[in-house]
């Protein structure tokens, strides 16, 4: 085992699939000899008057503490009174960034094989700031709240990841032909920070055009970094250009630097218990994990035994048209290691 000082993660298996893949992590983290000791958390079936949600206050001190984790899909809980599991997260963590790399996969045949962008998606505000009444019966109002604060944010994160990932271009996503004032603020951050990035190349592209040129040639892209809305229904489109949700790894980004990795898709109540569920989602986001601690050879190692083993075909689970279970892949995986 590493002699390094294991750095400590916290991890939420989640619910459904999520602790048979979270164990597959676990395997292949062990396997790779990663320097990670995870701190695991599950969420509870009783609201932590604390935070008012299932998810309690000594979880989220965890995940503040050690700065980065990695979470497991989590079932939205049934009944009153308490706040999504999500939601809490988003809001106590301060989770402003979702970032998804999105690369085809070697060898898993979709309409493209050239897809290499990554989405960066303001997470706070927008449309998303939940500020909806009705004026009159009949007529209702929603506002879409843009500051500068959260656009600078959001924008520079974008351009750090660009230069510290040896991307060369970052467009920014808009509508500020049509949204003047709010996506013209948006754009207007983002070109003062491309300011400070000279090395980097700056764009700006309309959102209805974006998604034409993504369908048509995606390899047309580099790093897109948007406003909520956009950057919710963009992220899902690309996810479809590579294979779907499942194959799909996320990582958002918190005040002072957080890093909460998560898979895109749900539970799977479907399949959960019968060692069916493909841990790739969560596999890729756990790498992005490791990217954002700056494990580079260890993220490369695991991303590339991934992506080897689909591309054999040997092993694959039933989403991907195979017939091996989470723990014979997982073993394949390994085996690569
Ligand atoms: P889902 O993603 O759980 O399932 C949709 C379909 O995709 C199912 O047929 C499922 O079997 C399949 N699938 C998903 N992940 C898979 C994997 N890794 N391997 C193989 N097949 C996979 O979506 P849903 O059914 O709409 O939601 C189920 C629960 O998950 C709900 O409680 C929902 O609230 C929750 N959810 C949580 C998150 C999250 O924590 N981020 C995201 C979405 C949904």
């Amino acid at each position: 085992s590493s002699a390094a000082t294991p750095i400590r993660a916290t991890l939420f298996p989640g619910d459904g699939i999520g602790p048979e893949i979270a164990e597959s992590v676990k395997q292949v983290f062990r396997t790779a000899d990663v320097p990670i000791e995870w701190e695991e958390h599950y969420v509870g079936d009783q609201i932590d008057p604390r935070t008012q949600s299932f998810l309690t206050w000594e979880s989220l001190e965890s995940v503040r503490r050690n700065g980065v984790g990695l979470k497991g899909p989590m079932a939205t809980p049934i009944g009153k009174g308490h706040r999504s599991l999500n939601l809490t997260l988003r809001k106590e963590l301060n989770l402003y960034a979702n970032v998804r790399p999105c690369y085809s996969l070697p060898g898993y045949k979709t309409r493209y094989d050239n897809v290499n962008l990554i989405t960066i998606r303001e997470n706070t505000e927008g449309e998303y700031s939940g500020l909806e009444h009705q004026v009159v019966r009949g007529v209702v109002e929603s506002l879409k709240i843009i500051t500068r604060q959260a656009s600078l944010r959001v924008a520079e994160y974008a351009f750090h990841y660009a230069k510290t990932h040896g991307r060369e271009r970052v467009s920014a996503i808009h509508k500020a032909n049509i949204m003047q004032k709010t996506d013209g603020l948006f754009l207007k951050c983002c070109r003062e920070v491309a300011e400070k990035y000279p090395e980097i190349k700056y764009e700006e592209v309309v959102i209805d055009n974006c998604c034409m040129m993504l369908v048509k040639n995606p390899a047309l892209f580099d790093v897109l970094v948007m406003p909520n809305l956009y950057g919710d229904i963009i992220s899902d489109l690309c996810a479809g250009l590579i294979g779907g949700l499942g194959l799909t790894p996320s990582c958002n980004i918190g005040e002072g630097g957080i890093a909460l990795a998560e898979a895109v898709h749900g539970s799977a109540p479907d399949i959960a218990g019968k060692n069916l569920a493909n841990p790739t989602a969560l596999l890729l986001s756990a790498v992005t994990m490791l990217r954002h601690l700056k494990l580079h050879d260890k993220a490369d190692r695991i991303q590339d035994a991934v992506l080897n083993t689909i591309s054999e075909g040997k092993y694959r689970t039933a989403d991907l048209g195979g017939s091996s279970s989470t723990t014979e892949f997982t073993n394949a995986i390994c085996d690569h290691i």
